[in-house]
């Protein structure tokens, strides 16, 4: 996973029961602001937030975590794994645990509720 920039995506399993992971572009992403790519992704499908599945064309996927990065661990202030107010609210909206990798190499947790 590259932490040296940012990167957002979800954890899916399609239809046919194959697992895969869909990583959003974040090239104008700020650090620790993972909104714009994954509004920018889910402008480009259709998210159903009461059973967390994705339509892009006709492939449904059924989301089943969302991630993303806290990059910069040689820069102070940034790489760690606690979630901030956004991501708590994301993982609220997305109605989806969510799993953060931090730039130092941990991993934090957000529980769909945002605790
Ligand atoms: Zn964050």
């Amino acid at each position: 996973m590259e932490v040296d920039r940012e990167a957002a995506g979800f954890f899916v399993n399609s239809k046919d029961g194959v697992d895969d992971l869909i990583i959003t572009p974040m090239g104008q992403n700020l650090f620790d602001d993972a909104s714009p790519g994954l509004n920018n992704f889910l402008s480009i499908g259709q998210y159903n937030r009461e059973n967390q599945s994705f339509t892009i064309g006709n492939t449904v996927y059924s989301f089943t975590k969302w991630f993303h990065t806290h990059p910069g661990a040689n820069r102070e202030g940034f790489g760690y794994v606690d979630p901030s107010s956004g991501d708590k609210n994301a993982s609220k909206y997305f109605c989806l645990d969510g799993l953060i990798f931090g730039g130092r190499g941990g991993i934090g947790a957000i529980c769909s509720d945002g605790k």
